[in-house]
C-alpha cells in the first residue's frame, strides 16, 4: 500500500459514473487512476480529486496495470482562492499540462512535485489578497518556468553575456529565446535589440526577485526557450486559454 500526497493534473469522465484522473504523486511520479463512482454525489472522494487540488491518496500499485485503484483520498487543500482568480488559474493549467505532456512517465518526480506544489500554493495565497504574501504574484509562473528549464536540463544563465562572458550588472541589452543567450550593451553595440524592453526587464527582475511588471512577455520568452529545447511536438492546448484570459486583463 502506498500513501502519498498528490496533485490532480487532469480528470476526464469514464463511463456514466466514473472518472479517470492523472495525478502527480510525491512518491511515484505521474499515475493514472480510475475513480469508480467518482461522479456520484455521495462519492467518498468528492472534492479531493478535483484538478489542481492537493490531496493525500492511498493506493495499491499494480505493476501489471496502467490504471490504479484509489483506496482512500483525503482533501488537503482545494485551492479556493486560486479557483476564483481566472488568470492564475489559466497559468496553473499550463503548468499542469506541461508536466503531463513533457515530464518523464513511470519515474519518481519529487522535484517536479515540490515546485508545482509551491507555485500553486503561492497562486492560492496571493489570489486570496494576502497582504504579506512572500511572493510577487506576477513572478510565480515565470519562476516556475525558469525552475522547469533547470529541472529538465536546459539551465538558463540570466547573469552572463553569451558573447563576452562578462557578468551583467543591469538588464541585458538583448535576449535570444531560441538559444537562451543574453547579450550585454557593449556587445550589442549599435544593433537594434530583438527582445522587447519588457522582456529584458522582466527576466532581470526574475533573478533579482523584484516584481515583474509585464509578466506575459517574460513568460512567453521562457515558453519559447523551452519550446526550442523540448521541441513541443505536442501543442499545449491550455496556452490558448491563457492568451484569451490575458486579453481580458490587459490594461486599456
Ligand atoms: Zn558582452
Amino acid at each position: 500500500m502506498i500513501k502519498t500526497r498528490a496533485i490532480v493534473l487532469h480528470r476526464f469522465p469514464y463511463s456514466d459514473s466514473s472518472f479517470i484522473i492523472k495525478a502527480l504523486t510525491e512518491v511515484c511520479g505521474i499515475i493514472s487512476f480510475i475513480v469508480k463512482g467518482g461522479k456520484k454525489k455521495e462519492s467518498p472522494f468528492r472534492g479531493a480529486l478535483d484538478p489542481l487540488a492537493l490531496c493525500e491518496i492511498v493506493f495499491h500499485q499494480n505493476p501489471n496495470s496502467d490504471l490504479q485503484f484509489i483506496k482512500e483520498a483525503t482533501l488537503l487543500d482545494w485551492r479556493k482562492n486560486l479557483r476564483n482568480d481566472l488568470l492564475s488559474l489559466a497559468k496553473a493549467q499550463v503548468m499542469t499540462e506541461m508536466i503531463l505532456r513533457y515530464a518523464p512517465q513511470g519515474v519518481p518526480l519529487q522535484e517536479e512535485f515540490a515546485r508545482l506544489e509551491q507555485a500553486i500554493s503561492e497562486f492560492d495565497e496571493t489570489s486570496g489578497g494576502s497582504a504579506n504574501a512572500p511572493t510577487h504574484k506576477s513572478n510565480i509562473f515565470a519562476r516556475w518556468l525558469l525552475d522547469t528549464c533547470d529541472m529538465w536540463g536546459y539551465n538558463l544563465d540570466l547573469t552572463t553575456c553569451c558573447r563576452c562572458g562578462h557578468i551583467l550588472e543591469k538588464p541585458a541589452a538583448d535576449f535570444f529565446p531560441e538559444t537562451g543567450g543574453f547579450v550585454c550593451q557593449a556587445c550589442l553595440g549599435v544593433e537594434h535589440p530583438r527582445a522587447r524592453l519588457e522582456t529584458l526587464n522582466g527576466l532581470w527582475a526574475l533573478q533579482t526577485g523584484d516584481k515583474i511588471e509585464h509578466p506575459e512577455f517574460t513568460e512567453n520568452a521562457l515558453l519559447t526557450y523551452l519550446r526550442h529545447h523540448i521541441g513541443f511536438l505536442k501543442e499545449i492546448h491550455s496556452i490558448k486559454f491563457l492568451n484569451e484570459t490575458r486579453k481580458l486583463f490587459e490594461r486599456p
